[in-house]
């Protein structure tokens, strides 16, 4: 199969699985998974599974990551969170669909060598960063998406409070060795409303920062 016919197929598989979304497909068309996997995984880049990074960590499922992006809802204008950039993946579709986007690691390693992948493509308005992602950013709240890609048994409290009136987060709930479910929450004028979309299964949110 040559590489166009792989990337083909790879768009009718996240068609396939929901991904209905224009603009997310779009934005997925336009980021090359093999340059987020290393070595012989950059072979598997274009089926529809997890692969392993550095740091023990995984890249996402990309339908997963397609339903995700296309949950969240992101508008031109605006200020995205994601907690968890791993291998960058994500956080380059989300750059695509959004003026602003922050993505934070607690693996000063991925950040790294993510960071380079968003200079080698020339992505100017993705910054990154080494922090716990429980605790967000408050330098640069509040957002109006933010996008956790690991699991917290509930949606971290400083995570709710930076989002924006009408602001919306998508997040991973659950222990993390059993199914986990994928919820989207919307912030209120007064209070939040919580929506169950489908079970998912991501390594867990932990604190503190990584030793690498
Ligand atoms: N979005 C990534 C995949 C994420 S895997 C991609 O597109 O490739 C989950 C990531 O969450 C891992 O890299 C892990 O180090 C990170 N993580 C886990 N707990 C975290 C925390 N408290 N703060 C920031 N990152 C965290």
């Amino acid at each position: 199969m040559t590489l166009a016919e792989r990337q083909m197929q790879f768009l009718f598989a996240l068609r396939s699985k929901g991904v209905t979304d224009a603009r997310v497909l779009t934005a997925m068309e336009k980021t090359d998974r093999a340059m987020f996997v290393k070595g012989h995984f950059s072979e598997r880049a274009y089926d529809d599974m997890p692969l392993p990074i550095g740091a023990g960590q995984t890249i996402s499922q990309p339908s997963v990551v397609g339903l995700m992006t296309q949950a969240l809802q992101v508008q031109p204008r605006n200020k995205v969170l994601e907690i968890g950039t791993g291998s960058g993946y994500q956080a380059v579709i989300l750059s695509h669909l959004a003026r602003r986007v922050y993505t934070v690691d607690r693996y000063k390693s991925l950040v790294t060598e993510a960071r380079a992948i968003f200079d080698q493509l020339d992505i100017t308005n993705l910054t990154s960063l080494t922090a716990d992602g429980s605790f967000g950013l408050p330098d640069q709240a509040p957002f109006d998406r933010i996008l956790v890609t690991a699991a917290a048994e509930d949606p971290p409290g400083p995570l709710l409070a930076q989002l924006k009136v009408g602001g919306i987060m998508v997040l991973p709930v659950g222990q993390s060795d059993s199914v986990q479910t994928l919820i989207r929450v919307r912030r209120l004028e007064n209070g939040f409303d919580y929506e169950e979309l489908r079970p998912v299964r991501f390594v867990p949110l932990l604190e503190g920062l990584g030793k690498d």
